[in-house]
């Protein structure tokens, strides 16, 4: 079998017809069934060569005459610019024509071309490039884009990992400067009336670390989510989580950035923002001034998770020989701690917190077990102290319904993070690095990829916006 494939098109009425590729056959077997996957590389790269060429020339008639007089540009010179698409590299014509006579001012000279002809890689190869970066590593990206599509060693890690950071960088340009405190109060006394807002937004964060390039140790990355906890209007509809992402030491406007997402789920003035986090220094001045009225607890997931450590801890003291009682009653003591807690009587918490460090001090000389239960009780006693104005009555707060946990955050952590981040002991990041890759993958985790792309380029994926 032989069989011939070539693009037909109508040009001033003429029907044109240029050859793409011919696929040859002689037996049929399962992997001779169809098109293979160069057949297909070569189809699709041919087929764009044709499309672009039709499509530029089409353009160039269009403009060739001046639209003030109708006399044709002269042409100053010819020249091709380059564009990577999906469907491999294309050259574009991008002539040089001369101004019309009938125009007394402007440019000697012009590029017919400068309306449309932005940047040297198409969308579509950008937003797939992007998205798959955010979820994947650089090179596993290119190798599978050039596994898949005609696509040369042009597409390498290194090109991978420059378009998303230009497609990131774009997108904290238009975030908009960094908000103050000041803006808050003059917005909320502008506002009269206001209608009821809806649900409290909830949001969770939490740090997470990510190895350092170029030097030894970590540095910190902080992710979250935030959930609407209910609609006035629709209060079946499922609740609408956003995840979050930025480095610290790196970004300039986190609140802003947070700010953001909460308006694009729908947050309102005096609407009731709750803050869930471990309490750390830096996670916590974030939430300041977010909101009038907003508030900031720990959450009781992280408690928790203390106090189960210091449990497996006791154990370890209830094994050594001679020290099984003793052991039982430090483990019903804590947990009398933690009960206290949970009804946010710290006072009382921190008092028992130092009666029971005072009793491990008799001991930790002569145990093992006794030194480091010591040292995890001194580590949660300075946590519970240090907080202890962010630590609400949790029963109280459980019985009205509210929020006291948002055991989602640690997953976040997970999702934004680690799967992308720490996949390896030899993955290293740098600060902007992290921090942009954090902007996109959430941007993708979120689903609002695409719209970011529609809102600079108004007839990407037209078919997506219309289902
Ligand atoms: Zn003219």
């Amino acid at each position: 079998m032989k069989l011939r494939l070539e693009v037909v098109w109508e040009s001033e009425g003429e029907e044109q017809r240029r050859n793409v590729m011919a696929i040859e056959r002689s037996q049929l077997a399962m992997e001779t069934l169809g098109l293979n996957l160069g057949e297909s590389k070569t189809l699709l790269d041919g087929v764009q060569d044709i499309v672009v060429a039709q499509q530029v020339a089409e353009n160039l008639e269009q403009r060739r005459r001046c639209s003030h007089c109708g006399e044709r540009y002269g042409s100053k010179g010819g020249g091709t610019k380059e564009v990577k698409t999906l469907f491999g590299r294309v050259k574009v014509a991008n002539p040089r024509w001369n101004r019309c006579r009938c125009q007394p001012s402007g440019a000697k000279t012009f590029r017919p071309t400068l309306s449309w002809l932005q940047g040297q890689t198409s969308p579509e190869l950008l937003y797939l490039e992007t998205k798959w970066a955010s979820l994947i590593p650089f090179g596993k990206v290119a190798d599978l884009l050039r596994e898949v599509l005609p696509l040369d060693d042009g597409t390498n890690h290194e090109t991978i990992r420059r378009h998303l950071h230009e497609t990131a960088e774009r997108m904290e340009k238009e975030l908009g400067a960094e908000r103050q405190l000041r803006l808050f109060e003059e917005e909320v006394a502008q506002q009269e009336d206001p209608a009821p807002p809806d649900g409290p937004i909830t949001v969770g964060i939490d740090g997470g670390y990510v190895r350092a390039a170029h030097k030894e140790g970590f540095f910190e990355v902080i992710a979250g989510r935030s959930v609407v906890a209910f609609r006035r209007e629709a209060k079946d509809e499922v609740p609408e989580a956003k995840c979050f992402g930025y480095v610290q030491t790196y970004d300039e406007k986190p609140r802003r950035r947070l700010w953001e997402l909460m308006k694009s789920q729908g947050l309102q003035d005096h609407q009731q923002v709750v803050f869930m986090s471990d309490g750390g220094e830096d996670v916590r001045r974030v939430q300041e001034y977010m909101q009038p009225g907003s508030e900031h607890w720990i959450d009781w997931f992280h408690i928790t998770m203390r106090v189960t450590v210091l449990q497996q801890q006791t154990k370890s003291l209830m094994a050594e020989a001679g020290r099984a009682d003793t052991g039982a009653a430090i483990a019903k003591r804590i947990d009398s701690v933690k009960h206290l807690i949970w009804h946010g009587n710290v006072a009382e918490a921190l008092d028992r917190l130092h009666d029971l460090l005072d009793d491990l001090d008799l001991i930790r000389a002569h145990s093992a077990a006794a030194e480091k239960l010591a040292c995890g009780m001194t580590e949660f006693e300075i946590y519970i102290r240090n907080n202890r104005q962010f630590i609400p009555n949790f029963g109280e707060r459980y019985r009205q319904g509210e929020t006291i946990t948002t055991a989602f955050v640690e997953s976040t952590i997970n999702q934004v993070v680690s799967r992308r981040f720490v996949k390896k002991q030899q993955m290293t990041w740098t600060l902007r690095g992290a921090h942009l890759l954090l902007q996109t993958r959430t941007k993708v985790l979120n689903n609002e990829l695409e719209n970011v792309f529609r809102s600079w380029y108004p007839q990407f994926r037209p078919s997506a916006k219309a289902a």
